[in-house]
């Protein structure tokens, strides 16, 4: 299904957790404190 991946939408620094945190917004870029995550398509 979903893969656990998400690029920072600021730094694109590739962050591993899980879909549902992302969706709530509970994930915090760790090096530029942003929220905004968007999911790896490509592999
Ligand atoms: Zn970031």
């Amino acid at each position: 299904m979903f893969r656990n991946r998400f690029v920072c939408r600021r730094c694109k620094a590739v962050m591993r957790t899980s879909n549902m945190k992302v969706l709530a917004g509970k994930v915090t870029c760790r090096s530029c404190a942003s929220h905004a995550f968007k999911p790896k398509r490509k592999r």
